[in-house]
């Protein structure tokens, strides 16, 4: 029966309610985010109330992503799960590069087409994305699929003066023309136009200045083309963000993203673009992760030292990685090692076996009422709470975000037991499951796969196989992964084996 002190002991959970409203009135209303343009960290306004335009630039797909790449994706999609749980509705656009040198060249080793290439690595870096729990974009265009809207502004830059034709066809961007070029990179103009004066590029002799970046450039022998006034050709690899953002997002847009090595050239040459075609500022604030190292030098496919993400799947859960790169600062660099791993691999399996307890007693915590002294614990729980969201909101810092969830399951494990009440457990698992959503955490331990599942998985495998299905065979192979289950095609048939 209850008594005066365990009725009134259940009034917070009429705060906990009130806890999920809070989180909507205090829209970004102290959120800082560190601007590249201005080295500072800044206030977040949003162009519009309520929304949030993002863009963040997507991988080159010849291949396999490496777990560098899956930083900046990691990284800005839990930026974007922090918005959308404060209440903001995210707009977020994020291509995939599907024509370049290097897709043309992996393509004429193989002997087929560069959009076999494209086509393949956009299916299996969608894959690898799925199974890091990062949420797809709103809209991941394809540079092949816009090579109108890049007519288009590279015909407006041509018009108003920012760009010119050279003999053989080549259109570059006049970046002269342009006084703010060098805004984002803190570079001088007149710097980089003196040191490269005397310096003549084989096949850009074209160019009124060596600062000058290509817009449009004719084909090659063997490679893809598109018409246009200009020459049958290519574009350059710059246009095509500054177009796709015009077309999903406006002409201005919240947030601009990707990984430091972006800066220069890469974001200041659409700077240059977007905003000399659009006549406005393109983006207000400009964010870059730092990189992912491996013994202390940057992770890269032209230095060779990478692992790719399905190869760190074969050892761990993707989940363990996410929480990995979660578990620094954003800006800072990370170097890659297996201790590292390893801690993350604890770190996670504590906050989830913290997170089956809550479950468990919430199946069988009979009470209705809450204790006198749960009360106290659940302002402990929500100082908590505000300690994650001001570490969040000060330039996304995960990594003391992070500190906060591991103290919310301290708390959580020594003050729940069988005698809990029903409120307090539920309100701790759903504190809980909150906070690491943001993180991309999924908090459901994963079912322990059945070795007769398995089996029928493969022989279905086989059978798509057999009857030249290979997206279903290669669709039930990615779900085994993702089960925790590798397989290997032998000549003695196929193995498998759980990681
Ligand atoms: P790319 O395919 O080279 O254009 O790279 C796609 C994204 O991955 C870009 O935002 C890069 O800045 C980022 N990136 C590439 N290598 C690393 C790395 N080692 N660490 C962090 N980010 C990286
Ligand atoms: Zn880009």
């Amino acid at each position: 029966m209850m008594t005066g002190a365990l009725i009134r002991a259940v009034q917070p959970v009429g705060v906990v309610f009130e806890f999920h409203k809070h989180l909507k009135i205090r829209k970004g209303k102290n959120m800082k985010i560190f601007n590249t343009l201005s080295r500072r960290k800044e206030e977040f306004v949003p162009l519009e109330p309520g929304k949030v335009k993002m863009y963040v630039c997507g991988p080159t797909v010849y291949n396999f992503i490496h777990i560098g790449n899956a930083r900046p994706m990691i990284v800005f999609d839990t930026v974007r799960r922090y918005f959308e749980y404060k209440g903001y509705e995210v707009n977020y656009v994020s291509n995939f590069t599907d024509v370049d040198d290097k897709i043309i060249k992996a393509a004429l080793e193989e002997g087929v087409t560069a959009e076999t290439i494209s086509k393949r690595y956009i299916e299996e870096c969608k894959k690898d994305m799925a199974a890091m729990n990062v949420k797809e974009a709103t809209t991941h265009p394809l540079a092949t699929e816009e090579i109108g809207g890049m007519l288009e502004m590279i015909h407006t830059l041509i018009k108003s003066g920012h760009a010119y034709q050279a003999e053989d066809g080549t259109v570059y961007f006049r970046t002269g023309s342009f006084k703010d070029y060098g805004k984002l990179s803190h570079k001088n103009l007149e710097e980089l136009q003196s040191g490269f004066r005397e310096i003549k590029v084989t096949g850009e002799e074209g160019k009124e200045d060596s600062s000058d970046f290509v817009l449009w450039k004719p084909k090659k022998e063997g490679e893809p083309f598109w018409e246009s006034p200009w020459c049958q050709g290519r574009p350059g690899w710059h246009i095509e963000c500054s177009v796709m953002s015009k077309k999903y997002l406006g002409d201005q847009i919240d947030i601009h993203a990707g990984g430091e090595d972006l800066i220069f050239p890469h974001h200041e040459n659409e700077i240059a673009q977007s905003e000399a075609a659009n006549g406005r500022e393109f983006a207000k604030y400009w964010m870059h992760n730092a990189f992912l190292n491996i013994d202390n030098r940057k992770m890269s496919k032209s230095l060779g030292n990478f692992f790719t993400v399905r190869e760190i799947s074969e050892k761990y859960d993707l989940q363990v990685l996410r929480f990995f790169m979660l578990s620094a600062h954003y800006r800072s660099p990370l170097n890659f090692s297996a201790d590292l791993m390893e801690a993350s691999k604890n770190g996670l399996e504590r906050i989830l076996t913290g997170m089956e307890k809550l479950k468990d007693l919430e199946k069988g915590a009979a009470h209705t009422g809450g204790k006198a002294e749960e009360e106290e614990k659940i302002s402990e729980a929500k100082a908590l709470v505000e300690k994650y969201e001001a570490a969040m909101e000060d330039d996304f810092n995960t990594a003391d975000a992070i500190s906060a969830v591991f103290e919310l399951v301290k708390l959580s494990n020594s003050t729940t037991d069988a005698d809990s009440s029903r409120e307090y457990v539920t309100f701790l698992k759903e504190t809980l499951e909150k906070l690491c959503d943001v993180l991309g955490i999924i908090t459901e331990k994963k079912a322990e796969v059945l070795d007769s599942e398995v089996e029928e998985m493969i022989k279905a495998r086989k059978q798509a196989r057999k009857e030249k299905n290979f997206a279903l065979a290669d669709e039930i192979r990615a779900n085994l992964l993702n089960m925790g289950i590798v397989l290997e095609d032998t000549r003695e048939g196929v193995k498998w084996k759980r990681v």
